[in-house]
């Protein structure tokens, strides 16, 4: 059942609300998810809200250009990102480990996507 969590950066600066289960998430190996450490779920744009930083968040791209990753401009935590799927339907990408409001061993990832050669 969706619920809606918080979460938000490092530093503070940056803040979110996001409706979701949390049956998915994903670790991905493309050369940014591994070095940076993300856990992404991915909902519809509806369900998530920055509460707090837009003018915080710096825009980082890189490959295609087509995943657009919000990090925040003090700390450097990457909190969710944005990209289209293959029907063009854009979808937000939330980093599970910026969720403030769940214990950090109790969410673990469920599927594994190998982004290194598929992006
Ligand atoms: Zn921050």
């Amino acid at each position: 059942m969706a619920e809606t969590h918080t979460g938000s950066c490092h530093c503070g600066a940056v803040a979110f609300e996001v409706e979701t289960d949390l049956e998915m998430v994903m670790e991905c190996n493309c050369t940014h998810c591994f070095r940076t450490g993300v856990w992404l779920t991915f909902v519809e744009p509806e369900a998530f809200r920055l509460t707090k930083g837009e003018e915080a968040i710096q825009e980082y791209l890189f490959n295609t250009r087509k995943i657009r990753h919000f990090l925040c401009k003090t700390c450097g935590v990457e909190t969710h990102g944005e990209g289209a799927g293959p029907d063009g339907k854009v979808n937000v990408a939330v980093n599970v480990r910026c969720l403030s409001d769940i214990a950090p061993f109790s969410v673990t990832p469920t599927m594994r996507f190998d982004g290194l050669h598929q992006i």
